[in-house]
């Protein structure tokens, strides 16, 4: 059966390491939206080039062109067995195109799908924000809390000073948590009503959130 996944998740609440990991695991292709964009103007295709005018302009995506860049990429090879898609849809007009969608790539094919929707506190979330650090040099990323360096401020990997992002303030946070609930609530009663909604607890070890996922699934 074609296993189709759909992952949901506020920021910071793991859902991409998880992504990652799933993907790698199952093998099935992780479509992520925004890598998707980027790429399509990178390669100048016909949908990238008209992305590209628009964002220069300061406009966003329309949602046409959007979904045929999604639609493109679904049809390919590598999604015949399923995917997990990632950051589409994010809105109930969105989620409608996505129904579009896969009435056309899932014709005569027995589907799996589920939305796996992260949920965790908001408390818990802005802790892992405001005490997150970084390396500019390797990436690697600390918590100043939950899993520091050995060295206070230095990297274990490269030794270079930690940074914090500009944006990881409780302030930033909570404007990007209400924009969050604002565009997926609608989502979530409009997966929740078909049943393919799946409440995933994410607090806790990325270990443990990976099993309850493998469960799931
Ligand atoms: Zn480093």
């Amino acid at each position: 059966m074609k296993k189709e996944l759909l992952f949901m998740g506020p920021p910071a609440s793991g859902k991409g390491t998880q992504t990652h990991r799933l993907a790698e695991e199952t093998g099935l292709p992780h479509v992520d939206t925004g890598s998707l964009l980027r790429a399509a103007i990178k390669n100048k295709t016909e949908a990238g080039m008209i992305v590209k005018a628009l964002i220069d302009k300061g406009q966003l995506a329309p949602i046409e062109i959007v979904a045929r860049i999604i639609k493109e990429r679904l049809m390919e090879e590598d999604c015949q067995n399923g995917f997990i898609l990632d950051g589409f849809p994010r809105s109930l007009e969105q989620a409608l195109a996505l129904d579009e969608i896969k009435k056309e790539i899932d014709k005569d094919v027995d589907v799996d799908f589920k939305v796996i929707n992260f949920e965790i506190p908001e408390d818990v979330l802005l802790e892992r924000i405001v005490n997150r650090v970084s390396c500019p040099a390797c990436g690697q990323i600390y918590n100043k809390k939950f899993t520091p360096p050995q060295k206070d401020g230095i990297c274990d990997k490269c030794s270079t000073e930690l940074t914090q992002r500009k944006d990881d303030t409780e302030e930033v946070a909570k404007t990007r948590f209400a924009t969050y609930h604002k565009e997926t609530e609608p989502l979530i009663n409009f997966y929740e009503k078909r049943n393919e909604l799946v409440a995933l607890d994410a607090q806790g070890t990325s270990d443990e959130i990976y099993e309850r996922i493998k469960e799931i699934i």
